[in-house]
């Protein structure tokens, strides 16, 4: 089983030829509602990809906070550990101009206002084969649930920021991407910087996009796992994908190689699909396109 303490996120996307400027209106030409956010992106990831999944965070009293409460049933994912609070759920205003360029406002919301695990939520997390978490809940409440988790730490560093030291005392696995990576150890070669994040941690993938994965362990083990060669049309959350998958070959016992080719075959398919949560395979996808 595995466990994602984190966000959920109503993304609002209004596409239009160009952003406006300051005090400027636009005519959009579509607008879309789709369900993201980091955790409920990996949760989302690791059921389809036939695990047992369980998440913990929390949504609006809004309107959007029953719609992504939904979307995680409808992947197969126990949301008995997400919460309604007052007030709004979080959001991600995104403006998509005709480049394809993006700007982007985030309202934490009810993912601001998540403290940390519960007791009861503590207990399940506890019997799990890992808990994933990503930076878009408070720090405080992100360090508290990794500290006090008894399974297994996989830690996507996004948005990247500051990693306190307790952070990564309690981390088994970091999957940044390459910019993340670099942020994190100030070293451009992704290669390096996977030596100097397994000076802090004892397992760490850095993804190169097309360019596929690097993973190493402080036991001595080095892999490259190239991506999957397809035509990408959009690579929203193809890291979230990654990381869900990732964590579910693991948790049947795969070899790291196996693993990995397992989440690069995942992520490979998403990208030639739009959005985030829309974009991810099945399990019965990913087995057929490996045996391809
Ligand atoms: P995002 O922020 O878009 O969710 P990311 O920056 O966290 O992604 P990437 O390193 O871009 O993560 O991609 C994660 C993995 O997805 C890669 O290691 C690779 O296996 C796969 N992938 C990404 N882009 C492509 C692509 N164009 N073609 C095939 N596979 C891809």
């Amino acid at each position: 089983m595995i466990s994602v303490f984190g966000s959920a996120n109503m993304d609002l996307v209004a596409y239009t030829a160009r952003a406006p400027q300051r005090g400027e209106t636009v005519a959009g030409r579509a607008f879309a509602t789709i369900p993201g956010g980091k955790g409920a992106n990996q949760a989302t990831a690791a059921a389809l990809a036939g695990a047992d999944v369980a998440f913990f965070g929390a949504v609006g009293d809004d309107a959007f906070g029953p719609v992504l409460r939904r979307g995680l049933e409808a992947a197969g994912v126990d949301v008995r550990g997400l919460r309604t609070v007052a007030g709004s759920s979080g959001i991600a205003q995104i403006v998509v101009d005709d480049d394809g360029s993006n700007s982007i406002i985030v309202v934490p919301g009810a993912n601001g206002a998540v403290t940390g695990a519960s007791a009861d939520d503590l207990e399940v997390i506890g019997r799990s084969d890992a808990l994933l978490l990503q930076l878009e809940l408070p720090m405080a409440a992100v360090v508290a649930t990794a500290r006090a988790a008894g399974a297994p730490v996989v830690l996507t560093p996004s948005p990247v920021q500051e990693l306190p030291g307790e952070l990564l005392d309690a981390v088994t696995l970091i999957v940044p991407n390459e910019h993340e990576a670099r942020a994190i150890t100030g070293l451009a070669d992704p290669e390096e910087a996977l030596g100097a994040l397994l000076e802090r941690v004892p397992e760490a993938v850095v993804t190169l996009g097309s360019e596929g994965a690097l993973y190493g362990s402080r036991a001595g083990e080095r892999l490259h796992v190239p991506a999957v060669p397809v035509r990408a049309v959009d690579t929203t959350a193809a890291g979230d994908t990654f990381v869900g998958a990732l964590c579910v070959a693991r948790a049947e016992g795969r070899s790291n190689a196996e693993a990995l080719r397992f989440a690069a075959t995942a992520a490979a398919l998403s990208v030639q699909r739009e959005g985030a949560s829309t974009s991810m395979p099945a399990r019965a996808e990913i087995d057929a396109a490996l045996t391809a």
